[in-house]
């Protein structure tokens, strides 16, 4: 909360498209008003970051396995070298309804 250092009344910020107007009933503008428009921009990537997750998720190509929690047969899957190199890598399963992931070590 932001307080007016002239009256002291309480600040609202306004919203103005992405930017936040802080003004005084009494004409008085603080001079902080860079620190909570950093604060949306940092609100704002972490939304962005969540939708790339997402849309990585939507791409995995599915396959017939069947999910040992509901017993759906179709999911996800994505391999992933764990151990050495010259071992095959794992096997990854995500089911498409519960989203349970499993691993398959054959
Ligand atoms: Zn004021
Ligand atoms: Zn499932």
């Amino acid at each position: 909360m932001m307080f007016c250092e002239k009256c002291g009344s309480l600040l609202v910020p306004k919203k103005d498209g992405k930017k936040l107007n802080i003004k005084c009933k009494c004409g008085y503008k603080p001079k902080k008003k860079e620190g909570l428009i950093l604060k949306e921009e940092v609100k704002l990537a972490k939304e962005d970051e969540i939708n790339v997750i997402d849309k990585k998720v939507e791409v995995l190509p599915k396959t017939k396995e069947e999910c040992p929690k509901c017993h759906n047969k179709e999911a996800y899957y994505w391999l992933v070298q764990t151990r050495a190199s010259d071992e095959a890598a794992t096997r990854f399963f995500k089911c498409v309804r519960c989203t349970y992931t499993w691993r398959s070590y054959t």
